[in-house]
């Protein structure tokens, strides 16, 4: 057999778990668009079962063959030949799935479903030991699913893997120590500053010009509706069914005028990644994460999340864009913001206020909910944290990082779905986002700089095309960390985050 007919054999194989991946992705999104309630708990089991089909093609013994002959074809290629990575990653989430029994994969779905029900319910009456019993179930099946897995040093390692592959308890250690050193003198002189001016954000902004105004800006950033919608929805996503039907959804506050702004621009940006994947790669291991069984062309979460906040903060929320822009958003809203100029438009978007809840923190609070989460669930899985003790550990992190004391638990250890889902590991992937967007961002002024004053002019076009060429079109080809080296010169560094943010709001 030839390279390239060994390679279509594995092609094929691979194509069809990504068609199914494609197809629970469709109900996903529609169960959080358009589905009544009522379809939720067999949405569930369609969900499930296409997931276990994926699975089941991906370990099927003519995949297995596939695998082996096209293992053997590619030796003479280069390490980092596309159809080398392929066969490499490929081989990686057979093996991975391989040594995860069904019964635990059942057992955890189970769980999961009871879970989430008890969450909603402790969440409700702001009560943890309503969910306590089930987290302690679920720390110990992520236990267990990480053993399966395997690691060397510390369970979490394993869990982390499954997101942001490269990093570890002791990565994230290290990366967090000196981002909280970095983080707390800044947000020292944020919070010494006067409080801006905020009431108008807070008036009656009618759902029409919202949504108005969040299409063209979508449209601005560069995000392409013939290949893509734009949808509501109560907790915001973007989801791909291939590069060529990518979308995403926001929510409309009536009386928070940034929650559909700023979350309109974070999921373009997650948008902007999928729709940039090169087509060669549609439908193969490269537009695939094949072991967390997802059709996602970005190389990792955190990979992804550094695109959505490169365009949300670095971007949306600058002041060189509300100077451009703001008129157009007052075209939408005369009677809103007729007594708001720019400036006072910009420092109310950014000022700074630590708060107990992640979802509405600020960018220079926000890592610090990301930090305490990940310190809790390291200490969940290595037995150093009982989970009757959670609430205790939570509020005492809170009231040292941000100084404020959490007065119940719906607003603190039980304001995340994560928990009661099974996913422990995913959350640093966002803080790692924050912090690859911003080493990006500070490269590419460095080597192209005439970009500043195309982003000063409102062309966005221009970074949309350096980023599609360096980063969207190699799908999961490169790791993040292999991307980062190929485009700044290092791997992940907090220091062009740090800068950023001491320039924004510490100068
Ligand atoms: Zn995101």
């Amino acid at each position: 057999m030839t390279q390239q007919a060994s390679l279509a054999a594995l092609q094929e194989r691979i194509a069809a778990v990504n068609d199914v991946l494609n197809a629970a992705s469709v109900l996903t999104w529609d169960s959080r668009t358009m589905m009544p309630a009522g379809g939720a708990e067999t949405r569930g089991h369609q969900i499930a079962t296409l997931t276990r089909l994926a699975r089941d093609t991906l370990l099927a013994p003519e995949t297995e063959r596939a695998l082996e002959v096209a293992e053997r074809a590619i030796t003479d290629l280069a390490e980092d030949a596309a159809e080398r990575r392929i066969v490499k990653q490929t081989r990686h989430a057979v093996d991975h799935h391989k040594r995860i029994p069904a019964l635990l994969i059942q057992e955890r779905a189970a769980l999961r479903t009871v879970a989430q029900a008890a969450w909603i319910e402790a969440r409700s009456k702001s009560d943890f030991s309503i969910f306590s019993s089930y987290l302690a179930r679920t720390v110990e099946l992520s236990r267990a699913y990480a053993d399966c897995i395997g690691w060397s040093e510390h369970p979490y390692d394993a869990m982390v893997s499954i997101y942001e592959p490269g990093e570890t308890a002791a990565s994230l250690k290290a990366l967090f120590s000196e981002l909280r050193s970095g983080l707390l003198p800044i947000l020292d002189i944020a919070r010494s500053r006067p409080e801006p001016r905020s009431d108008f954000l807070f008036r009656d902004y009618p759902e029409e010009g919202q949504r108005a105004f969040g299409l063209k800006l979508a449209e601005k950033l560069g995000y392409d509706f013939q290949r893509g919608r734009l949808d509501t929805t109560v907790h915001p996503f973007e989801v791909s069914f291939t590069r060529n039907d990518v979308r995403i959804t926001t929510r409309y506050n009536r009386n928070y005028l940034p929650a559909s702004l700023f979350g309109t621009a974070h999921e373009t940006g997650h948008g902007l990644y999928e729709q940039g994947v090169d087509p060669a790669y549609t439908r193969t291991t490269l537009a695939t994460d094949l072991v967390g069984l997802y059709a996602v062309g970005g190389t990792s979460f955190g990979a992804h999340e550094s695109q959505s906040r490169l365009w949300e903060n670095h971007i949306v929320r600058s002041r060189g864009f509300w100077e451009r822009h703001f008129p157009e958003l007052q075209k939408h809203f005369p009677d809103q913001l007729g007594d708001v100029s720019a400036e006072e438009f910009y420092r109310a978007v950014t000022r700074v206020e630590p708060g107990f809840i992640r979802v509405e923190a600020d960018e220079l609070t926000y890592d610090f909910h990301i930090m305490l989460r990940v310190d809790i669930e390291c200490a969940l899985m290595d037995g150093s944290l009982p989970v009757g003790e959670l609430p205790e550990a939570w509020n005492a992190v809170i009231r040292r990082d941000l100084d404020l004391v959490v007065p119940d638990d719906a607003h603190g250890v039980l304001q995340d779905v994560h928990w009661s889902t099974g996913y422990i590991g995913s959350f640093p992937t966002y803080t790692i986002g924050n912090v690859m967007g911003a080493q990006m961002m500070d490269a590419l002024r460095m080597q192209k700089p005439s970009l500043d004053a195309a982003i000063e002019a409102g062309e966005y076009s221009a970074l949309a095309e350096e980023l599609r060429s360096r980063i969207w079109q190699h799908g999961r080809r490169f790791m993040r960390d292999e991307l980062l080296e190929r485009e700044t010169g290092r791997r992940l560094d907090p220091a062009p985050y740090l800068a950023y943010l001491r320039g924004k709001y510490a100068l």
